[in-house]
């Protein structure tokens, strides 16, 4: 009997400012969803923990984490322009990462088959060193670090598919050959990163794979990145876990971006298809957490559309429909990503 489990705390909300796109609205409005969907009743809903900061320093230098600190204890501050620290922002992030490590423990002890850290503030763009693009410390970096410590995996390999390239996560694990990175984000587009040519380097060299989209792609552009990149890497690559980065800002009515993936027709069947590919190679030990994702009511279906492909579920609700935009091909940037790769 599988089960899938929720990670939440009231403390992701006390990270938050009212007009920033990246605020507290996106996990209730989700939430409310989720419990008008009758999904919160079909979910485990375990504690999430704080991270040790042993566990936020495998990724992160430990004068950044102090810096984080102290502007938080300080009342608050900007890390860029973008980057917001409120007093409780420190505190909500250690839980944001701990959620995501009790995410990780749920999955690899058995409790639960699959889990969603439902936490914030995101990770994906967080570096070493720097919080940028509204993320403080780097979740699904830690988590992948601390599944590799305290399980003893091999592999891990993490799928973003935010609308943006998970510089950070990239970043994290450039250089090592036991963390495969896959991206698809818009491009050209913020933090610029994330070209074909990104592949790694020494030792990981080939473990970083990068997909470029142009605005516009969608649906299908994203069911054939499944199809013939995302599993050929995947089976290549033989990972004891599937992380996954899971921003909504992809779907076709965030404001912040222009790829057109829709519930039905695009988030929920990529969730399905990350299901697929756990249960086929790694016993379907899955585990997802919140990027992005700015359009309320699209984010807040995108999740439930995504906890129902956790759960098994053979339809998901989507009232906002399939994107009134034309697709864009991805022929070529499929051809250049499986030759760069040699799939
Ligand atoms: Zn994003």
């Amino acid at each position: 009997m599988s089960s899938t489990a929720l990670i939440y705390d009231p403390l992701y909300l006390a990270h938050t400012m009212p007009g920033h796109p990246e605020n507290s609205q996106r996990l209730t409005v989700a939430r409310d969803v989720l419990d008008r969907e009758g999904l919160l009743d079909r979910l485990a809903h375990p504690p999430a923990r704080d991270a040790t900061l042993d566990e936020i320093g495998a990724i992160h230098e430990p004068a950044y984490i102090q810096r984080v600190q102290q502007v938080a204890q300080g009342g608050g501050g900007w890390l860029d322009a973008d980057t917001y620290v409120v007093a409780a922002s420190y505190d909500a992030a250690v839980r944001a990462a701990g959620g995501l490590l009790t995410a990780v423990e749920q999955v690899l002890d058995g409790t639960a088959t699959n889990a969603f850290g439902l936490v914030r503030p995101p990770g994906h763009h967080a570096l070493a060193n720097r919080g940028m693009g509204f993320c403080l410390f780097n979740n699904i970096a830690i988590a992948a670090r601390y599944a590799q410590a305290a399980y003893g995996l091999d592999r891990v390999m993490i799928v973003d598919y935010d609308v943006h390239h998970g510089n950070g996560t990239q970043d994290s694990f450039y250089r090592d050959e036991s963390v495969l990175f896959l991206s698809t984000h818009q491009y050209p587009h913020y933090p610029g990163t994330g070209y074909f040519d990104e592949i790694g380097a020494g030792p990981g060299a080939g473990y970083t794979v990068n997909v470029p989209l142009r605005a516009g792609v969608g649906d299908a552009g994203f069911a054939r990145v499944c199809d013939e990149v995302i599993g050929p890497v995947a089976r290549r690559f033989q990972p004891d876990l599937l992380l996954v980065s899971a921003g909504y800002d992809a779907h076709w009515s965030d404001p912040l971006a222009g790829l057109t993936l829709s519930i039905n027709g695009g988030y929920f069947p990529l969730a399905q298809y990350m299901v697929r590919l756990a249960d086929e190679l790694c016993q379907g030990r899955l585990v997802y957490t919140l990027e992005g994702g700015y359009e309320l009511e699209a984010v807040g279906y995108a999740i439930a559309a995504t906890f129902r492909a956790l759960l098994g579920d053979a339809t998901a609700a989507d009232p906002l429909g399939p994107s009134p935009r034309a697709e864009r091909p991805v022929d070529d940037v499929i051809e250049t990503v499986r030759r760069t790769h040699k799939l």
